[in-house]
């Protein structure tokens, strides 16, 4: 069951809110940080309340799940992959989705390149990075990162546009922050020794948005705080 569109404008209003102060606690202008709806394990139709609320992209963590949600939900958005990915679903990612920013692997790199390539399109992505070293996360370990973007950077079908992370679990809010500091330090340090921007930074959830802000978010990624607590047991990965 979906929830209301004047439930979800409240529920955005409020989350729009969250980010504002972030900003001004931070000192950053609101217009740096974009928002991203997790539609994940909700039904298609959320996805038209996201289109009608004017924002323009989802995020989603499982391929098959996206594919049928694109399907069925009538309205024109943009589709970022979130979730652990899998080469073997290389294929399909790279053509249902437009930016996948779970990239942390070499071999994934060549699987999404080989397929955008075959698909005859340049395929934005993000690497994700293990900034909060946590064993229950996927995405490469901080200390392979320059291997990987060396790596990814070689790629002609793939745009690399920046950096994504998830904190680990925690009841301190200062392990997130630390994880999002060092994910900005990582790619500050990427981008000075390749020469290249890396001007996203994939960060914050809806219970970590502000600390994720105050250390140099562009995207948060909220998925609970708009839709409501999700039923699927699984883990994020
Ligand atoms: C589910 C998920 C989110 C959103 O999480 P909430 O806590 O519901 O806001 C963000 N990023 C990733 C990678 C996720 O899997």
């Amino acid at each position: 069951m979906s929830i209301s569109l004047d439930t979800f404008l409240h529920r955005l209003a409020a989350v729009r809110a969250r980010i504002a102060q972030a900003c001004a606690d931070a000192g950053r202008n609101p217009a740096e940080v974009a928002l991203l709806p997790v539609t994940k394990y909700h039904p298609a139709e959320v996805v038209a309340l996201v289109a009608a609320a004017g924002l323009a992209a989802v995020g989603e963590n499982r391929v098959q799940e996206a594919i049928a949600k694109q399907a069925q939900a009538g309205v024109k958005v943009r589709w970022e992959l979130i979730g652990h990915l899998q080469s073997n679903k290389a294929r399909l990612a790279a053509r249902h989705f437009d930016r996948i920013q779970s990239v942390g692997s070499i071999r994934l790199l060549d699987a999404l390149d080989r397929e955008a390539a075959a698909a005859g399109r340049i395929l934005p992505v993000l690497l994700q990075i293990n900034a909060g070293n946590d064993p229950a996360k996927s995405g490469a370990e901080p200390g392979e990162a320059p291997a990987l973007l060396e790596h990814a950077l070689g790629r002609t079908s793939l745009r690399i546009e920046g950096l994504m992370t998830i904190a680990p679990l925690s009841d301190d809010p200062l392990v997130a922050r630390r994880t999002f500091a060092s994910l900005r330090e990582i790619r500050d340090a990427l981008a000075a020794r390749f020469g290249r921007p890396l001007p996203e930074l994939s960060m914050g959830m809806t219970g970590d948005l502000a600390q994720a802000i105050a250390e140099g978010s562009t995207m948060v990624r909220v998925g609970s705080a708009l839709f409501g607590e999700r039923t699927d047991p699984l883990p994020n990965g």
